[in-house]
Formats: structure tokens, C-alpha cells, sequence
């Protein structure tokens, strides 16, 4: 089996940024920062010969590049124990394009749909008992933030797998957003 998931990478002025956010919760354990990543979807263990019916159908999206603003922080809590720390992205069409493209030839390709509605974040942290007091300080602290636009030329099929500190990603397949020919006979 070999576990999947579709993500944007973040470039390493706003991995810098990220990284400046990743201190002051002392029950936290942070995210390395060459890890910080946009999920657009999990898709999860898959059996090997898969793969390449999954690499294939996501080379055949097409969406254009766009910009993007990291923002603001939040968490997600679970039974009233926060779960993780992460930033945020300003309200983005483009994104949201995107990742209902990559849903829909996903779909069509036999994975089983993803219920959940997407909420763009870059997880900075992850706890295991954490008291939403905690963090109180914290969210507070970094509601501000704001990293500078960068433009998203590309989205990555990544493997994920589990070393015992922490989840090593490879990419497997990069695929570029590319600006889409406008119609000669419109113009
Ligand atoms: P680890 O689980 O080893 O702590 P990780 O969560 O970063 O590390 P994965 O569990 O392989 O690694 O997840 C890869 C990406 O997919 C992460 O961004 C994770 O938040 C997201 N993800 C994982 N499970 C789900 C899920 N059930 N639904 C939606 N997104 C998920
Ligand atoms: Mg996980």
C-alpha cells in the first residue's frame, strides 16, 4: 500500500514566515518546516498498481495559476482538545477551482468521494492534549499574520510516509497550472 495526497508547496519565503509562527505553545509539536503544505486532498493508502491511474487523472486537470496570500490562524479542535495549529489563506477562487477539479477527476477516476468540505490551512502544529487555553494566547497573538502573495504555478501528488518522528513526503508527480489559450475567434 502506499499512502497519497495532493498538496501546493509552500516557497521558502512564506515556509520562512510559517516558521516564526511555530513557537509559544509548549504542549505543541511543530510541523518542520520543509513539510508546511496546502492539502487540496487526502486521498490516503491506495494499492500500488493505483498509482498510476491516480498520477494519471490529476495530470489532467487543468486550471490556470493564480495568487495566493497566506492569513491568519486557527485550529481544529476534536472532543474539546485542540488538535492542531495551523494558517490560514485569504478567500482564493482560483484555489477553491482547483481543488474542486481535482476532486472531480478523482471521483471520476473511482476514488471514493472526500465528504468533508474543504478548508485551506498549512498545519503548523499538532497536540495531543491541548487545553483550547493553551492556545488561547497564541491565536490571539497571530491573528495578524499575513505572509506576502506568491503565484501557484504547479500542485504535487505527494507519498506520505510514516517515520517515527515525523511523516516524510516525496513528491511523485508535479503538475503545472497552465494559462489557458483564450479563444482567438473571441478576441
Ligand atoms: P502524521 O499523520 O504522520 O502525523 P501527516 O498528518 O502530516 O503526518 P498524513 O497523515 O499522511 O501525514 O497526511 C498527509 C496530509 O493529508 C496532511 O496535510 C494531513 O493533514 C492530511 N490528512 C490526513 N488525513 C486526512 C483526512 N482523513 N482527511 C483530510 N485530510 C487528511
Ligand atoms: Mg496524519
Amino acid at each position: 500500500m502506499i499512502r497519497l495526497f495532493v498538496a501546493i508547496p509552500i516557497p521558502h519565503e512564506q515556509r520562512q514566515r510559517l516558521k516564526s509562527l511555530c513557537n509559544g505553545v509548549r504542549e505543541a509539536r511543530w510541523t518542520n518546516e520543509e513539510n508546511f503544505h496546502l492539502t487540496l486532498r487526502f486521498i490516503g493508502e491506495v494499492e500500488e498498481p493505483e498509482l498510476d491511474n491516480v498520477s494519471a487523472a490529476l495530470s489532467m486537470v487543468r486550471s490556470e495559476p493564480f495568487e495566493m496570500t497566506l492569513s491568519g490562524v486557527g485550529h481544529f479542535e476534536s472532543r474539546k482538545r485542540v488538535r492542531s495549529l495551523w494558517a490560514g489563506v485569504m478567500p482564493c477562487l482560483p484555489l477553491t477551482v482547483l481543488q474542486e477539479r481535482i476532486e472531480s477527476v478523482l471521483s471520476r477516476n473511482g476514488l471514493p468521494p472526500d465528504g468533508r468540505k474543504f478548508s485551506p490551512h498549512i498545519t503548523l502544529g499538532r497536540m495531543k492534549q491541548g487545553s483550547p487555553e493553551y492556545v488561547r494566547d497564541w491565536l490571539e497573538g497571530n491573528g495578524v499574520f499575513r505572509a506576502p502573495p506568491f503565484v501557484v504555478e504547479s500542485f504535487t501528488l505527494f507519498e506520505s510516509y510514516r517515520a517515527q518522528t515525523s511523516a516524510i513526503y516525496t513528491p511523485l508527480n508535479e503538475i503545472p497550472l497552465v494559462p489557458q489559450k483564450v479563444n482567438e475567434e473571441i478576441l
